[in-house]
C-alpha cells in the first residue's frame, strides 16, 4: 500500500508510462521480429527489412516516424508493417491505462509491467506459436518484486498465484502436451504473480474464449479443426487484461452466490 511517487499530478506519471510505454513498444516491435529468428536483441541496430539500411535516429522516434514517413522506408519506399506503431501505441496505452487506474504505486507499475509485456507475447505467439521466455521469465520476476513491495506482509499471495496458476498449467501441458505449450506455463508464472487471486477468473476467461473459438472452429472446418493449432497464450493475455481490472468483482461476485 506504498505510494513512492505522490508529491506529483497523476497526469503527470500517467503521461511519463505513455512514454515509458511507448519505448518499451518500439523494444517490442525488434524481439518481435528478431527473437523468433534466433537474432541478438541488440546487435546489430534496428535496419529496414527490405533493404537492410540502418535506421537513423529520428527513424527510431517510435509512432511519429512511422506517421511522418506515410509509414514506408526512406530508403527503398517499402511500405514499413502496421504492427509497429500498433504494438508501439498498445504498449503506452496500456501502461497509461495502468498508472492511471492503480496510481503512481508498485502495484501501477506491476500492471504497467504486465500490459507491456502482453503485447509481444501476443503478436509472437500468433505469428510464431511460441511464447518469448525472453521477455516473459525477467517480466515474472519483476512483477513479482513489485507486487511484493506493493504489499510486504501479504508476500505469498504474489507467489501463491504465481505457483498456482504456472502448477495448473503445468499439469494440463503434462496431461495434453498438444494442446499446451511449456510457455505457457512460464506465461502463467507472470500472470500469477502480478493477479495474485484475480488469475482464477483470468484462467476460466481465458479457457472459457478458447473453448469458444474451438467451438466455432468445430462448427465451420468440422474434423478438420482438430488438427487446426490455435495459440493459447492471446487468450492468456486478454483473460489476464480482463481480470487485472474486473478480477476482484468477479471474484467477490462469485463469492456471494457461495454465501
Ligand atoms: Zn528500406
Amino acid at each position: 500500500m506504498t505510494a513512492p511517487l505522490d508529491m506529483a499530478p497523476l497526469a503527470y506519471w500517467v503521461a511519463l508510462a505513455a512514454l515509458m510505454g511507448l519505448a518499451f513498444g518500439s523494444f517490442s516491435t525488434v524481439v518481435a521480429w528478431r527473437w523468433p529468428r534466433e537474432e541478438s536483441l541488440v546487435h546489430p541496430r534496428s535496419h529496414c527489412g527490405s533493404c537492410e539500411r540502418t535506421l537513423s535516429v529520428l527513424e527510431l522516434i517510435p509512432v511519429l516516424s512511422w506517421c511522418i514517413q506515410g509509414g514506408r522506408c526512406r530508403g527503398c519506399g517499402e511500405r514499413v508493417h502496421w504492427r509497429y506503431p500498433v504494438m508501439e501505441v498498445g504498449s503506452a496505452a496500456l501502461a497509461a491505462a495502468a498508472i492511471a487506474g492503480f496510481g503512481p504505486t508498485w502495484k501501477g507499475l506491476a500492471a504497467a509491467l504486465l500490459g507491456v509485456a502482453l503485447v509481444p507475447v501476443v503478436v509472437i505467439d500468433l505469428e510464431h506459436r511460441l511464447i518469448p521466455g525472453v521477455i516473459v521469465i525477467p517480466a515474472a520476476v519483476a512483477g513479482l518484486a513489485l507486487m511484493i513491495a506493493s504489499d510486504p506482509s501479504g508476500w505469498w499471495k504474489p507467489v501463491a498465484g504465481a505457483a498456482g496458476a504456472a502448477g495448473f498449467i503445468f499439469l494440463l501441458w503434462l496431461a495434453y502436451p498438444a494442446g499446451m505449450g511449456f510457455g505457457d506455463v512460464q506465461l502463467a508464472l507472470l500472470l500469477g504473480a502480478v493477479l495474485g487471486a484475480s488469475v482464477v477468473p483470468a484462467l476460466f476467461l481465458a479457457f472459457g474464449a478458447g473453448a469458444a473459438i474451438g467451438a466455432v472452429l468445430l462448427v465451420r472446418h468440422g474434423a478438420a479443426a482438430r488438427k487446426m493449432a490455435v495459440p493459447f497464450g492471446p487468450f492468456l493475455a486478454a483473460g489476464a487484461l480482463v481480470a487485472l481490472w474486473w478480477g476482484p468483482s468477479m471474484i467477490g461476485w462469485y463469492a456471494d452466490r457461495l454465501g
